[in-house]
């Protein structure tokens, strides 16, 4: 298994020609099988997306790369994750706060994820179950948020919840397939990068998508 999650993980790197071997180590040291049904594990080290219920999936591994890498997350930031669904992107953000915050908005993924984190040592994450579209107001501002889902557009609530100086990425547009934006705040000014092309399943909720 060890084998096949360095091999993935360098192929990874070699085709979107990452630098960044903080994340690399990271990534090379998360057993993603553990995040999947038994019955997957023998593709948990393909560079795929794959089923976790609920009609919801982990996310392919180089784009749980590109994000990472995209949001540069620094030692110390409060950072906001909305999408928890395996805990697998989680357990990658734990690396890097004393302080994380997930929110998913299906009880029986959050209470997996849960499980699964604690199991593993990872003891810097508080979950909540709901309506993450919102942001998570009680514990705002952050510096960095991730959004896993994708949203129709970029939510002024969510928008608002950034520290001065702060970033969130968020694939943002139809219902099968968005752009990755990169949103930057500067005062109270915010910067929007395109990122390219993705394809993630839909936020619902509020600021969302109808279910
Ligand atoms: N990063 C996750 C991983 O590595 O397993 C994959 C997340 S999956 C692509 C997107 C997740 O967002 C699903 O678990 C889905 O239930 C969740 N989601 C959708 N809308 C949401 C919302 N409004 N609030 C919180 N979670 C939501």
């Amino acid at each position: 298994m060890i084998t096949a999650r360095r091999h993935m993980v360098e192929g990874v790197w070699k085709r979107l020609g990452l630098q960044n071997e903080e994340l690399k180590a990271v990534m090379a040291a998360v057993p993603r099988h553990l995040f999947l049904d038994s019955a997957l594990g023998s593709k948990a080290y393909s560079d795929i997306s794959l089923p976790i219920g609920a009609e919801q999936t982990i996310s392919q591994p180089s784009m749980v790369a590109m994000m990472t890498n995209a949001l540069v997350p620094r030692k110390g930031d409060k950072i906001l994750e909305i999408g928890t669904g395996s805990g697998y992107q989680t357990a990658i953000l734990a690396h890097y706060t004393p302080r994380l915050y997930s929110v998913e908005r299906i009880p029986a993924l959050s209470k997996r994820a849960q499980a699964l984190l604690e199991q593993l040592g990872f003891r810097n994450v508080i979950y909540k179950t709901g309506d993450g579209s919102l942001g998570w107001e009680s514990w705002a501002p952050y510096d960095r948020i991730i959004v896993t889902a994708g949203a129709p557009v970029v939510s002024e609530k969510l928008k608002l919840q950034l520290t001065d100086g702060g970033r969130m990425l968020i694939p943002t547009g139809g219902r099968e397939s968005q752009k990755l934006l990169c949103v930057d705040r500067i005062g109270s000014t915010f910067r929007e990068t395109d990122l390219g092309d993705c394809r993630f399943v839909p936020l619902l909720g509020k600021e969302g998508w109808e279910k």
